[in-house]
């Protein structure tokens, strides 16, 4: 069969409408990319684009190992990963919600997870982690601990590097799993020179892609555990997605429209280049705390420790956020509440994807109009 031909590439990109922590605006050339007719997958175009990601999610991770593609969410690697990497007990720390929720799924597989707790707004710290670490080996082995790289609940960022080499100079059998949902391809996360054993993540934050997709870069030590941990059922046996990954393809039918759209994407990525998009993030993050801070308010997150790719605002001054949201609407933009027990009390502007310096001085803008209406 004829190959597929993508719409032509092109980085024209549109003003940004959503400053929320995901989904993040697409381009338009990469949501495009998705209305191309179906192929199958078990044929030799799909296993070109299967090889043609895998390669380029290896140097987005900085891995030699491999990174599996599923069609999901973030969410349902927390799951795959305990599963997985966890035959006895697992270490969850829980600094904000999506850590937590990294918890309750081990607990949801029925696991030994030990929570613990570090003040939210906080990032975890190497420190923390070695006395929590060294405490629970005194009762036995710690198989995982898992950390979330950038909580999005809070703002807040942790030193994974750090935190891995503490962890491995303890115990060099206990995994170390990193959430970095809505950081990676935001900020650099070099998974090998950290020595990582999986880190995770979701298409529709920093990489700037439709929701439904996930990606995961697993260690071989990873694989070498599953061998013996039991339940680790189907869809996400990384036994499973590792036969069919060898052969460049997914054991049950992937979401190939979003695939495609995600070649296109990874192109562009590579054509800004790495380095250059990280330094983007890097400028946006720090361009939003100074406008934060120029207008009164406080910023939630810990100093020295502040998330690149999402600012969490404190309402010091009482701002309606909802209505403040219904006068962004009328530009076409939107920001995000607090998360779970913050709203109302933060707000959250998300600065990750193909956001550019001059969307983010368009929104300060509509958002001093509405300060200064709402007095
Ligand atoms: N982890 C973090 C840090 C997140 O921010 C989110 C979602 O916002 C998740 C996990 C869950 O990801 P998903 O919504 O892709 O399941």
């Amino acid at each position: 069969m004829a190959t597929t031909t993508y719409p032509p590439q092109s980085r024209t990109k549109p003003a940004q409408r959503l400053f929320i922590p995901g989904p993040t605006d697409v381009l338009p050339d990469v949501l495009a990319a998705q209305a191309a007719p179906m192929i199958g997958h078990r044929s030799d175009e799909f296993e070109a684009l299967f090889a043609k990601l895998e390669a380029q999610l290896q140097a987005l991770f900085e891995t030699r190992y491999r990174v599996y593609i599923v069609a999901a969410s973030g969410s349902a690697l927390h799951e795959a990963s305990i599963r997985n990497a966890v035959g006895g007990r697992v270490l969850n720390f829980v600094n904000g919600a999506f850590s937590q929720r990294w918890h309750e799924a081990a607990k949801g597989c029925d696991k030994a997870a030990l929570r613990v707790d570090v003040e939210w707004n906080t990032a975890v710290k190497p420190d923390v982690v070695a006395k929590a670490l060294e405490e629970a080996l005194g009762e036995g082995p710690v198989d995982a601990i898992t950390v979330v790289h950038n909580e999005t609940s809070t703002g807040a960022a942790s030193p994974v590097g750090e935190i891995a080499a503490v962890a491995r100079q303890i115990s060099p059998e206990t995994l170390v799993m990193v959430d970095a949902v809505s950081s990676f391809a935001g900020t650099r996360l070099p998974f090998d020179e950290w020595g990582l054993d999986l880190m995770l993540t979701s298409s529709q934050k920093a990489l700037a892609l439709p929701p439904g997709l996930a990606f995961c870069a697993v260690h071989d030590r990873v694989l070498e555990r599953a061998k013996s941990v039991k339940g680790r059922g189907w869809y996400f046996d990384f036994l499973n997605l590792e036969k069919s990954l060898l052969k460049n393809t997914t054991p049950s039918t992937p979401a190939i429209s979003l695939m495609r759209a995600a070649g296109v994407q990874f192109d562009h990525i590579f054509a800004e280049g790495l380095e250059a998009r990280y330094a983007r993030h890097t400028r946006l993050a720090e361009m939003t705390q100074n406008w934060a801070v120029s207008q009164g308010f406080e910023l939630a997150a810990e100093e020295g420790y502040r998330s690149p790719t999402v600012t969490n605002v404190v309402n010091t001054r009482g701002v309606d956020i909802d209505d403040m949201n219904r006068h962004l609407a009328a530009d076409e933009m939107e920001i995000s509440n607090g998360y779970g027990i913050y709203k109302g009390k933060t707000f959250r502007l998300a600065h990750m994807g193909e956001v550019t310096e001059a969307d983010m001085q368009r929104l300060f803008a509509a958002m001093e109009r509405y300060l200064h209406q709402a007095g």
